[in-house]
């Protein structure tokens, strides 16, 4: 019989806690730390007490899948909402729909297309002599033409990236479609929403189970790994090895949040493509929960910039080149026998939420099917490992 394994886990957002309940279920004992004072990680969201607008704390989180599974697991913990994603951008004094679709392309080159005509108007724009896009700046004259690209990416994609689209890789810009009809949903998945009561009371009630214990405002070091049988760490993989190869590059957000009365810009999320623009887009929380009234609005212009000591990693940047400190670090990482890395930090991976989900389901059933250690199988602690 396998017996009780106590899992030490670094980090209570959502990959630990999928995983800890994934386990808590079987039996095992989790014990979570987290140096934040509250759970949900980046997806965190409280109530603003004054407006009692549902704030998203670390920027804009919408929930979409196509997993069934995953779609399953989060409203067996919140009530999703109906919410669909329309994102509005100003480039140059004017306001077009996002993503680029039939309106889009209709409003930026004044014309009234079918369908039919403005695909055949893009391919005309398209740089037909890429033929294998590596880079985002490639992917991007190949499908939508230079005009659109320099209007709607690049200076968006300095800001965010600070690095010339020449240098990022194509899967960026693969996030995003180009629709040759009217829809301008963001995303095309199946399943899209919002939590009722917010991320933080998803993910609270995911951890509310007599195996699991939650610690707040507390790190988990990697020295203490050998007080658990195994530890799930979704912390930043280069910071496990403090760093002594050199830092991982991340990008880091700063919100400059504002509060105005009544509807400030009418959507939730409002691009800035022009360079010129220091913010790469302001969100208005209310928007974020349409099936709410609020009439006191709170905002963030957010501003992106290279992640510093001290400050918290967002997005982990890939380049098209140059992943070596990466792959040294990957592959201490794997060796680590009692440690699990997870997340968008721990695999340094951009990552949205349903996949992150879906990562942390598979992570658990592997290592609820692999073969029990010898030190599992008595009462001796696991070994420790060293960094
Ligand atoms: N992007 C852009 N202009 C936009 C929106 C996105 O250039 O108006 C680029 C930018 O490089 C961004 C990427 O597309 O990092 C992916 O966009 P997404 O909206 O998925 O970014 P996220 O919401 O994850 O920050």
């Amino acid at each position: 019989m396998t017996p009780t394994l106590h899992i030490g886990m670094a980090g209570a957002g959502l990959s630990c806690a999928v995983i800890a309940r994934e386990l808590a279920e079987r039996g095992h004992r989790c014990t979570l730390f987290e140096t934040r004072p509250h759970v949900a990680g980046n997806c965190h969201t409280e109530r603003d007490p004054a407006s009692q607008v549902m704030v998203h704390t670390y920027g804009p989180h919408i929930f979409h899948t196509d997993d069934d599974e995953v779609w399953a697991l989060v409203n067996r913990y919140m009530t999703f909402m109906p919410f669909v994603n329309r994102v509005k951008a100003t480039v140059q004094g004017r306001v077009y729909s996002l993503p680029i679709n039939l309106h889009t392309i209709n409003q930026f080159f004044g014309k009234t297309f079918s369908p039919a005509e403005a695909q055949a108007f893009i391919t005309s724009l398209a740089d037909t002599s890429i033929t294998d896009p590596q880079s985002f700046e490639e992917q991007a004259l190949r499908f939508i033409g230079r005009e659109l690209y320099e209007a709607f990416f690049r200076g968006y994609t300095l800001k965010q990236w600070e690095v010339d689209p020449r240098k990022l890789p194509a899967a960026i810009l693969k996030r995003l479609p180009v629709r040759f009809n009217y829809n301008d949903n963001y995303f095309f998945h199946k399943h899209q929403g919002m939590p009722k009561d917010g991320y933080t009371l998803m993910v609270q009630r995911m951890l509310d189970h007599p195996n699991i214990t939650v610690k707040l405002n507390t790190a988990l070091s990697p020295a203490q790994v050998s007080d658990f049988d195994h530890v799930f760490w979704s912390g930043p993989v280069d910071g496990f090895f403090g760093n002594d190869q050199g830092a991982l590059p991340y990008r880091t957000l700063d919100f400059e949040r504002f509060e105005a009365e009544g509807d400030v810009q009418g959507c939730a999320v409002m691009n800035y493509c022009d360079e010129e623009v220091p913010f790469t887009r302001i969100t208005e929380h209310q928007h974020f929960s349409p099936w709410e009234t609020h009439t006191h609005s709170v905002c963030y212009r957010e501003f992106s910039r290279t992640c510093q000591p001290g400050d918290v990693p967002y997005y982990p940047v890939h380049l098209t080149e140059g992943d070596e400190l990466l792959k040294a670090y990957q592959a201490r990482a794997a060796a680590q026998k009692n440690v699990t890395f997870v997340g968008r930090l721990g695999t340094y991976r951009y990552m949205d939420m349903d996949v992150t989900i879906r990562a942390a389901l598979d992570c658990a059933a592997a290592f609820l099917a692999r073969p029990a250690r010898a030190s599992e199988q008595t009462t001796e602690r696991a070994t420790p490992q060293t960094a």
